[in-house]
């Protein structure tokens, strides 16, 4: 089974159910709705298609405290323009949120995923002047970021709470909150979420938030290794490295990772990727990614099936070769240390796969953090818990009612029959017994399953 998760982002290139059906015969594990294009009734569209063809999860990225600057047409700019933006709807060029105050003349403000570097040269009327250093091709909503500067904006635009609505009313499984910057954010967020059971994956695209990572890896569902916004906040060559102490941070907290933009860029245009996107792809799984995301690529690309398929090709090649540096700590609790036997046993004995049964999914979590060679499958009882699964490295989940250890038979039988377990198969099965708390597993099982088949009457 394959254990390397892929987002795809889903826009004009693919809503159609044949795409999206392809996409996830090619091996898409996650649907992203990228909130700074589209409308509701075209979410709806989206939304409905996904769910006509798999139990897959979907995941609003939403762009909280992130810039943007609308032109009224594409445009060139050139070395040495200089041109007006304001702020607010209006007339020409202007931004989407108002940092007037803020920004100082001699300030550098990028424009379109840092292409074009542009400097402050006057403030006046409630207008910025920007002088073009770096010139090049502006489209009519692109991103804009201002490295360095803190802007206090409020966490949600109008429309980032018409989404939030939206995404609670359809049962969306995530939101990806843009631009976090520290763990209040994605509290701010939570507030809004309560009572529902969507997950929240912060993105770190800013230096603020690299400043505030084991906070908000704490509060958080997941990460986004948000590499567009994040290498222009930073320099770009110090990315890499980032990128693997982040990653390295999500594992050890048992928070699943995503790595995404830019990975198979070329292939917007191209069939094939160049090699270097190849490698960054078989990178970031090495570096102990969870999942690795398409953007254009798949929304507005000319190949979104071939640009799955090349990842999940990728990913399958390079799945033998991950390995985990996870290490026992003294102080672990119940659960990692039944998940450190998970682990110990799996390297003495033929293992054939390791099964857990529980509530969210978090048993299965902490075993995966082990990035074991056997496929784990986690048998949960709600659809929900079962679709945030599937961001998790390594984890197939499964909704299926029973999940108490005395049903263990029976979770046995329903893996057989759907083809995932087989009679002469050695598999291990956590569980929990004897106690009520929220996240535990206590209980450690090894069986023959054709043993165990005799117990499920
Ligand atoms: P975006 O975020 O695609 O919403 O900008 C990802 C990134 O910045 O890498
Ligand atoms: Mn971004």
């Amino acid at each position: 089974m394959k254990k390397t998760k892929i987002v795809a982002t889903i826009g004009p290139a693919c809503t159609g159910t044949q795409k999206l059906k392809q996409m996830v015969k090619a091996g898409m594990s996650a649907a992203r709705i990228n909130t700074a294009h589209g409308n509701l009734s075209e979410y709806d569209c989206i939304v409905e298609n996904i769910r006509k063809v798999a139990d897959i999860p979907i995941m609003f990225d939403i762009k909280g405290p992130e810039m943007r600057i609308q032109s009224p047409d594409d445009d060139t700019v050139k070395k040495g323009d200089v041109f007006t933006v304001g702020f607010g709807k209006q007339e020409g060029r202007y931004f989407n949120r108002d940092f007037y105050e803020e920004v100082q003349v001699g300030d550098t403000v990028y424009l379109s995923d840092g292409m074009i570097k542009t400097e402050v040269v006057e403030k006046v009327d409630h207008k910025i002047k920007l002088k073009v250093h770096i010139g090049g091709f502006l489209r009519k909503n692109k991103g804009v970021n201002i490295p360095g500067r803190h802007i206090d904006f409020g966490l949600f635009t109008p429309w980032d709470k018409e989404v939030i609505a939206y995404a609670k009313e359809k049962d969306a499984d995530f939101i990806a909150l843009s631009f976090t910057r520290t763990e209040s954010d994605v509290e701010g967020l939570r507030k809004k979420l309560k009572a529902t059971e969507i997950g929240i994956i912060s993105k770190i695209e800013s230096r603020e938030s690299l400043d505030h990572l084991p906070e908000i890896i704490a509060a958080s569902d997941g990460i986004m290794v948000a590499r567009g916004d994040l290498g222009v906040e930073v320099p770009s060559e110090k990315l890499p490295v980032i990128q693997k102490q982040l990653i390295w941070d999500c594992n050890e907290a048992g928070k699943p990772v995503i790595v995404a933009t830019e990975m198979l860029k070329s292939m917007i245009k191209e069939a094939r990727p160049p090699r270097a996107e190849t490698s960054d792809v078989a990178n970031a799984i090495l570096d102990g990614a969870d999942a690795i995301m398409l953007s254009d690529e798949t929304a507005i690309g000319a190949y979104p099936i071939e640009a799955v398929n090349v990842m999940n090709r990728i990913a399958n090649e390079l799945e033998p070769y991950v390995h985990s540096r996870i290490q026992f700590s003294e102080s672990a609790s119940v659960d990692d240390s039944i998940a450190d036997a998970v682990h110990k046993i799996c390297e003495k004995f033929q293992v054939s796969k390791v099964v857990t049964l529980s509530q969210y999914g978090y048993a299965a979590q902490r075993i995966s953090r082990y990035r074991l060679k056997e496929d784990i499958i986690a048998i949960l009882e709600s659809p929900t818990a079962k679709r945030k699964l599937e961001l998790t490295y390594g984890v197939t989940p499964i909704a299926y009612k029973p999940t108490h250890v005395e049903q263990i038979p029976h979770a046995a039988k329903h893996l057989v029959k759907i083809g995932l377990l087989k009679p002469h198969d050695l598999v291990l099965f956590t569980g929990r017994m004897y106690s009520k708390k929220r996240h535990i597993t206590n209980v450690l099982h090894m069986h023959k399953v054709e043993e165990l088949l005799e117990y499920a009457q």
